[in-house]
């Protein structure tokens, strides 16, 4: 496999993944299944999830030490919570090889994009990476290749960044199945409060409600949380460090949302307090048009009820 500067195959001699969780592994098990390097090394700083990692044999070598081990890395992928990334950055910084490139998956971007630069060596790319696919579990055993297949995945490269790096990280995310958009850091933190980060802390927020009711019995929240709870619930059970570090580093752009997202509440409330029916039904009408265009956009399943199996 040849690695020089013009390759643009999405192939690299070496990556080490560093965070074994749920991305980190899923893009493990994605490199393998795409055949992607010769040599994929795996880090995790918990030693517990690094010899899960090892049973589940998701690597060629597994290593607790970052900075060893991206000393021969052609591309190094960073999995771990957005908080993270500047210590892992620092850690890094002085091993890495000129022509590497060094990327990461994380939710939120420019922290990201800001925290990581003054660690970059210069002849090393960094090119910040963004997979919007996941699940609300955690840790290797949870991950899978297919996660990425037909999931969009984000590129938030500086202005500086080459061309050629751009285009073979391009390349190596469309080997994992993935659709691979390229915008600003600032654009992607944005787009993703509104379609990601706000309805994550509205599902905490609703979960936390319920859960704090007297009236109503907790058994009684969960006994009937068919009615609409229990579909929060899936994402109010996501990892608490990574959505923690996400409202921490996206700040701005969350709480622009939020503020929009309250407005639109009031207005609501005060719908059903004066009775007006067409107000509630044009929205209605409107957000089940949403729904058909995810579904025509294949980003989910087509099936009622999220593809839930129901006997007949
Ligand atoms: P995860 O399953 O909790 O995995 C993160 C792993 O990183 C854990 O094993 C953690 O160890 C390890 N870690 C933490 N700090 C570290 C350090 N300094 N050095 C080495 N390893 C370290 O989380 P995840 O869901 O894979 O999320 C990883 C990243 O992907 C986050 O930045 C997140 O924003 C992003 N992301 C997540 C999703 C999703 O749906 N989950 C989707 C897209 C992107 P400990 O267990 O000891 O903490």
């Amino acid at each position: 496999m040849t690695d020089t500067s013009k390759d643009i195959s999405g192939k690299y001699r070496q990556i080490t993944v560093i965070g074994a969780g749920l991305i980190g592994s899923s893009v493990a098990r994605g490199i393998v299944r795409a055949r992607a390097t010769d040599k994929l090394v795996l880090v995790d700083a918990n030693a517990d999830v690094l010899a899960e990692a090892r049973v589940l044999e998701l690597a060629d070598a597994y290593s607790s030490d970052a900075a060893t081990a991206v000393t021969d890395a052609d591309l190094i992928i960073l999995a771990v919570p957005v908080g993270a990334m500047a210590t892992v950055g620092a850690l890094i910084g002085p091993q890495l090889k000129a022509g590497a490139t060094v990327s990461d998956v994380g939710s939120v971007k420019a922290s990201v994009l800001n925290g990581l630069q003054p660690h970059i060596p210069d002849g090393v790319h960094l090119i910040p990476g963004h997979p919007v696919a996941g699940t609300e579990q955690s840790g290797p055993a949870a991950g899978f290749a297919s996660l990425f297949d037909d999931r969009w995945c984000i590129l938030t490269p500086a202005e500086n960044t080459e061309p050629v790096a751009l285009e073979k990280l391009t390349a190596f995310w469309a080997l994992l199945g993935s659709r691979v958009e390229i915008m600003t850091a600032e654009h992607h933190d944005l787009v993703l409060a509104i379609t990601s980060h706000v309805p994550h802390l509205i599902a905490y927020n609703i979960v936390g409600t319920a859960s704090d009711m007297e009236e109503v019995t907790r058994s009684e929240v969960i006994k009937y949380s068919a009615g609409g709870f229990r579909d929060f619930t899936r994402i109010a059970a996501s990892d608490p460090t990574m959505w923690r570090d996400v409202f921490l580093n996206n700040k701005d752009a969350v709480l622009e949302m939020l503020g929009r997202f309250s407005e639109d509440l009031t207005a609501l409330q005060r719908a059903i307090r004066w009775g007006d029916g067409d107000a509630l039904f044009n929205l209605f009408d409107r957000t089940r048009n949403i729904r058909r265009r995810i579904i025509d956009a294949g980003q989910d399943d087509e099936a009622a009820d999220f593809g839930r199996p129901h006997k007949d």
